[in-house]
């Protein structure tokens, strides 16, 4: 594998409302990504199975949906979204959960994805489908009942402009 410089960028759901102009989407994976629930981030299978079908119905596709019930669990491998618990110097805040994004600083294309579930809100409705629009490589968009709202309480299962078919880069 070629080497990669890392860009995070980090976005969390809040519970507090701020103004954020919606843009359109910035980075995208160009492979289907595999995804880890880390069992210690105690978010149930079903919560699981239903934000992936979230998305699934929008066209996006996985590469596989896996449990690790290791203590370590926590890093995600090349073409992964994890789900885990948020590490300690993570400031809790107003947030509910928060999802960092690598991006190949050469081809510009998602390569990993982490997502930070805070316990209370590990089995919230609609904040692992949130987060996991963020690993996909969107941002927030502040409309009403969008999933993407970056405020819980406004936000909604609306997910207009978010049917785009990425393309499996077959090579
Ligand atoms: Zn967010």
């Amino acid at each position: 594998m070629m080497f990669i410089n890392l860009i995070y960028i980090i976005m969390g759901l809040q519970f507090v409302n701020f103004a954020e102009v919606a843009k359109s989407r910035t980075h995208e994976w160009r492979m289907s990504p595999g995804i880890t629930v880390c069992n210690h981030s105690g978010v149930h299978s079903h919560r699981v199975s239903q934000s992936i079908k979230y998305w699934e119905r929008l066209g996006y596709k996985f590469d596989y949906i896996r449990y690790d019930d290791s203590i370590n669990c926590g890093e995600p491998r090349y073409g992964e979204i994890i789900i885990t618990l948020p590490n300690q110097d993570f400031n809790f805040g107003d947030h509910l959960a928060s999802t960092r994004i690598t991006i190949s600083n050469k081809t510009k294309e998602i390569v990993k994805a982490k997502i930070f579930m805070f316990p209370k809100s590990a089995n919230k409705e609609r904040v692992l489908e949130h987060e996991l629009g963020h690993a996909l490589g969107w941002p927030h968009i502040n409309q009403p009942f969008h999933i993407m709202n970056s405020n819980w309480h406004t936000g909604g299962h609306n997910s207009r402009g978010l049917k785009v078919y990425y393309k499996n880069y077959i090579d």
